[in-house]
């Protein structure tokens, strides 16, 4: 009975969750009947709120004209307004002052959290905690839509291998099938279960596509790659953003095999609209449709629009050319009217889920705007993502945890007392200077005496949002005394890394080792006491061939957001046993790069049963310096050998893997178990490994535990250059392990 009344609610739930959205139609139905051309495409035209910013061209972008067409029901979305203040100020002209009062909607760039700030992205995919992930993006939603926001454009889902990218730091890394598990959290995080909710806002997958294969890594540069990595690598994770319910997606600014993404109609009709049947709609990026004529790819604004909104880009972001060309362009006869109705529906369709036809002031709530920005629990929150954000990634000599009481330690590098650049790029409603530093957290352990020397400056002046960051520091003033209290210390605490503004959008580099002086300050500290725990702050991986030989510790600590200095005490302190797992490889010099571990296999074996081939660089090793995966614990896992249930499987038949792990060392920690395939042979060349499982373990000490994955079709199979996605029969082997490149191996075959 209990069954049967589970299955009557649940079946109660969908005929009433098809009802709302049968009701929602035809509403729009309704109100699309009273709207005028000009009104319809008002709703496919976005503008930046910052009224001081002017456009193009004074005529096309200043302030008084963005007033004016917004008076007349000529916008349909406002970015970067924010606060309650400002929010209810436009919302207000939308719904009271146009004719026909359709609300806006308002986005922004809320890309970490948006005033209590979480670890930056790719930090948080290093927790491999899809919990934590999605809790940090409740927490951010929570805190932007009490400030009247009510749409994000995250997350970025751009998977990258370029470490010389600056935006690695807004994504979730190199691997498809982790990015897709993080996609899914996040916009779950961001939408919640119900998007009407005044505290869940809609989210927004982007780059769509390519973007995170910008040639040499350099920002906004041309992508030119083959069927396979597209299908396989970049598409994945939107993918899985789109089951997990994302109701926009943003285009990107770079050209794919020639063709400008915005003006992609592969991309954006046969595979997101068509293929996947989306039914959200697609903001362009900022402009790019003007960008478009950049490109070679259109004469003039007027060929630019046609083209974007034939593609399918249903929002036009601060082009200016929607609103001016669209309307002509219709009238001419040169874009079907459909096109644009289309868009117009998907559009209100997304406004109406969010409930601002019942209320446009559901977001503009002063009170608990007051309550929930910067409200301990949302500290609690990010401090505990933080936490777990953090990857150890080399601990010789037991430095670490750091003994409680009686030692003297010496903290070293303008970092430990940065309030500003562990905040990390990406944070414009945040203010400067709110993060707890190193220092400030170190501070709270009393046992210890604590003394501290900059060292240096890590850069020259101040850093901000659009500047370029200055690195070209030569003050070696501040060397001596801190090489005097390296001497005297019994461990010296090194923070070290980039400016959180030397990555982030147009932050692209290609040398990504120590920044400044800091290389040689580490050395020159080594000199006098190597007993070096060294904290590294930064955006991307970065090249530390020299640190990864000589320092003992070496703890990954990215830019983690306001509550970088507590989260960092308490790794070192061994409050918490470090449990992050990298999802990026690690270089050993930029001339690897692109370096990732799910590569091909080459030709040319010289001795194929060790896995060694011709193929190398003739002046470094060729591994990384840090595999994907990789991250170490204070407490020892020892794992058994995978084993699987069968040894021959049907196609459609779930493939069990267990493997026994054990916590051998002596403190309770987690383990992210990983678990990797490799179809062996293909109709196409499959990668040596494939991350397809995952999990997040806690273990008692001396606890042994039973780990189990499931593979499924999902999982076992692979696009093909026409984006048919197969599962072959033939032999796989399945690895699992620590990290990438520290497996066990079985295999099964699937018949
Ligand atoms: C970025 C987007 C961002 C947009 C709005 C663009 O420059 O590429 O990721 O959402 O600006 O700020």
């Amino acid at each position: 009975a209990l069954a049967l009344f589970a299955i009557g609610t649940a079946q109660a739930q969908k005929k009433k969750t098809m009802d709302k959205k049968q009701d929602i139609e035809q509403k729009i139905t309704t109100l699309m009947a009273k709207m005028t051309l000009e009104e319809k495409v008002g709703q496919m035209n976005q503008y930046n709120g910052f009224w001081d910013v002017t456009g193009p061209s004074p005529k096309e972008g200043n302030a008084a004209l963005k007033y004016e067409h917004l008076r007349k029901g000529w916008v349909g979305s406002m970015l970067t307004v924010r606060g309650v203040d400002q929010v209810r100020a436009v919302q207000k002209i939308a719904v009271e002052e146009t004719r026909l009062g359709i609300p806006l909607i308002i986005g922004f760039d809320v890309i970490h959290g948006y005033k209590t700030l979480a670890p930056i992205p790719l930090a948080e995919a290093a927790s491999w905690d899809l919990e934590a992930i999605k809790h940090s993006a409740q927490v951010a939603a929570d805190e932007a839509s009490a400030s009247g926001i009510n749409w994000t454009f995250g997350p970025m889902v751009d998977i990258s291998r370029d470490a010389r990218w600056g935006r690695v730091m807004e994504g979730a890394g190199e691997d498809p099938y982790l990015g897709a598990k993080v996609a899914t959290a996040r916009v779950k995080g961001f939408q919640g279960d119900d998007l009407s909710l005044p505290n869940t806002i809609a989210a927004c997958a982007k780059h769509f596509a390519g973007y995170g294969f910008s040639e040499s890594g350099r920002d906004y540069n041309t992508v030119d790659i083959g069927n396979a990595t597209l299908y396989n690598t970049v598409l994945p994770p939107f993918k899985a953003a789109k089951d997990a319910g994302v109701r926009t997606f943003m285009n990107s600014f770079n050209i794919l095999n020639g063709v400008p993404a915005t003006g992609n109609s592969f991309l954006q009709r046969d595979i997101l609209k068509g293929k996947w049947g989306f039914d959200g709609f697609v903001i362009t990026d900022w402009a790019s449709i003007r960008e478009m004529i950049t490109w070679g790819f259109a004469k003039d604004g007027a060929e630019a629009s046609e083209k974007a909104v034939k593609a399918g880009a249903d929002m036009d972001m601060e082009s200016y050319l929607y609103v001016n060309e669209l309307v002509k362009l219709v009238n001419e006869g040169k874009v079907d009217v459909a096109l644009i109705d289309d868009s117009v529906r998907r559009i209100l369709r997304v406004k109406y889920e969010l409930g601002l036809f019942d209320d446009p002031y559901r977001y503009c709530d002063e009170k608990r705007e007051k309550a929930t920005i910067n409200s301990k629990a949302n500290h609690e929150a990010v401090l505990d993502v933080a936490k777990k954000s953090i990857v150890l990634l080399k601990n010789d000599m037991s430095l670490l945890p750091l003994k409680k009481t009686g030692q003297k330690i010496a903290l070293i590098g303008a970092l430990a007392t940065d309030k500003n650049s562990p905040l990390g790029s990406w944070r414009i409603a945040s203010d400067d200077n709110t993060a707890v530093s190193v220092l400030e957290g170190m501070q709270q352990y009393k046992g210890n005496t604590l003394t501290y020397e900059k060292g240096a400056d890590l850069i020259v002046g101040k850093a901000t949002f659009l500047d370029e960051v200055q690195l070209n520091v030569t003050d070696r003033s501040g060397f001596e005394a801190a090489k005097k209290a390296a001497k005297a210390a019994d461990v010296v605490v090194m923070v070290l890394g980039e400016h959180g503004f030397q990555s982030g959008e147009g932050r692209s580099r290609t040398n990504i080792d120590l920044p400044g002086l800091q290389q040689e300050l580490l050395e020159e500290i080594y000199k006098v006491n190597p007993r070096i725990v060294l904290v590294l702050n930064n955006g991307r991986p970065l090249t530390i061939p020299w640190a990864a030989e000589h320092i003992p510790a070496i703890v990954e600590a990215w830019h983690l957001g306001s509550e970088t200095g507590h989260a960092v005490a308490q790794i070192l302190y061994g409050d918490y046993n470090p449990s992050g797992k990298l999802p990026m490889s690690f270089p050993r010099n930029v001339g690897q790069v692109p370096i990732y571990y799910n590569q091909h296999s080459t030709g040319r074996p010289v001795n194929a049963d060790k896995n060694v081939f011709w193929s190398h660089y003739g002046d470094v090793e060729k591994t990384p310096q840090y595999a994907f995966g990789h991250g170490l614990s204070y407490t020892t896992f020892k794992y058994g050998a995978p084993k699987l249930d069968k040894k021959v499987y049907a196609k459609g038949e779930p493939v069990k893997v267990s493997v026994d792990v054990s916590n051998t060392g002596s403190y309770d920690g987690k383990e992210v178990v990983q678990l990797y395939i490799q179809d062996v042979s293909a109709s196409l060349s499959r990668p040596v490994k494939e991350l397809k499982g995952f999990e997040l373990v806690s273990f008692k000490k001396g606890e042994t535990k039973t780990v189990t994955f499931m593979l499924t079709n999902y999982e076992l199979g692979f696009y093909d250059n026409n984006g048919n996605y197969l599962v072959e029969p033939g032999t796989f082997k399945v690895f699992v392990g620590t990290a990438s490149n520290n497996v066990q191996e079985t295999e099964f075959e699937l018949k």
